[in-house]
């Protein structure tokens, strides 16, 4: 399925290691989709991704995402988000969310139709395992491409980063 060409898509649901689901819904990729690389000027894009985690089972609903904004470094092969800029929607989204909607992981898009991370990605990704604030043993890595989205699934523990088949 394209997300190229602007249209709504349906939802994307993406199994986990644990037998949870993970759930990106259609206003949240309504919201990506002017970010696809589908023309040759378009630098890459990328944010934060928040939302719930569904008590008594593993499964996860991303409901937020955030978008490029000043402070951010982006050309046609690179995106380095504004860390603070970020960090402020994401404290300010889980107090309007009474606690709820949390920070999951990042996204950013890529310049290929179905994408893989760079070495500098997956450096980053394990960095961000290290470093980052969150309640979770998992962060999650969205990467759009121009005619796939794909996810990836980072364990805190095991340093491990596993790439998340759609169901
Ligand atoms: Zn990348």
């Amino acid at each position: 399925m394209s997300v190229a060409d602007n249209v709504p898509i349906n939802q994307i649901v993406y199994a986990r290691s644990n037998g949870g689901r993970v759930l990106i819904p259609e206003a949240v990729l309504a919201t990506i989709s002017p970010y696809v690389q589908d023309s040759w000027d378009k630098t890459e894009a990328g944010g934060v991704i928040m939302g719930r985690y569904i008590k008594d089972c593993d499964d996860i609903v991303v409901d937020k995402i955030t978008l490029p904004m000043p402070g951010d470094k982006s050309s046609r092969f690179s995106f380095f988000r504004n860390k603070k800029s970020h960090q402020k929607i994401v404290d300010r989204e889980w107090e309007a969310s009474f606690f709820t909607c949390t920070y999951l992981g990042g996204w950013h898009t890529h310049p290929e139709p179905v994408p893989s991370p760079s070495f500098d990605d997956k450096y980053d990704w394990k960095r961000k395992m290290k470093q980052d604030v969150f309640d979770s043993d998992y962060l999650f890595f969205m990467i759009v491409g121009t005619a796939e989205i794909r996810l990836w699934e980072g364990n805190k523990h095991t340093s491990s980063i596993t790439a998340l088949n759609r169901v």
